[in-house]
């Protein structure tokens, strides 16, 4: 009787992850999750939240022709490197990708100038990114409540 618990109690502490091709992972379950060990945890966390960390990673002004722009997405992706939401394999792609992307700044601006023939293009793309500031008006007075009867 004591055996059959203690085996029963040895399978509750292993990984319940199942490999493709039917085998289980033979790690003990980590301590923080119901199922999984630490790895299979983690991959688990990093499938689950791939959707947000992609609206994360967007630019501010939708596009990436800005040096502003790819600095703000790469920051994000610094972000999520150092909480462990994105593989370190994938976020090395979007590394390489965000300095391939820096590197063409210069191409895209002078583009941009060439096409419109002047440096307002160019200015009218970062208005896009960095928006003037608006006045501060504060809000208009409220009547009081026994001048509205
Ligand atoms: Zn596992």
């Amino acid at each position: 009787m004591t055996l059959k618990r203690s085996v029963h109690r040895d399978l509750a502490d292993l990984c319940q992850f199942h490999f493709s091709d039917g085998r289980l992972c033979r790690m003990l379950r980590w301590e923080h999750h119901p199922q999984y060990c630490l790895v299979h945890a983690r991959q688990e966390q990093q499938l689950l939240e791939a959707d947000r960390i992609g609206s994360e990673l967007s630019s501010l002004s939708g596009d990436f022709k800005t040096a502003t722009d790819i600095n703000h997405a790469l920051g994000r992706l610094w972000t999520a490197v150092t909480h462990n939401r994105i593989p370190p394999r994938n976020a090395a792609v979007l590394a390489y990708i965000g300095q391939l992307l820096l590197q063409t700044l210069p191409g895209v601006k002078h583009e941009i100038n060439r096409a419109h023939n002047n440096f307002q293009a160019w200015e009218s793309l970062l208005r896009r990114v960095f928006p003037p500031p608006q006045p501060h008006i504060p809000p208009a007075p409220r009547p009081a409540a026994d001048s509205a009867k």
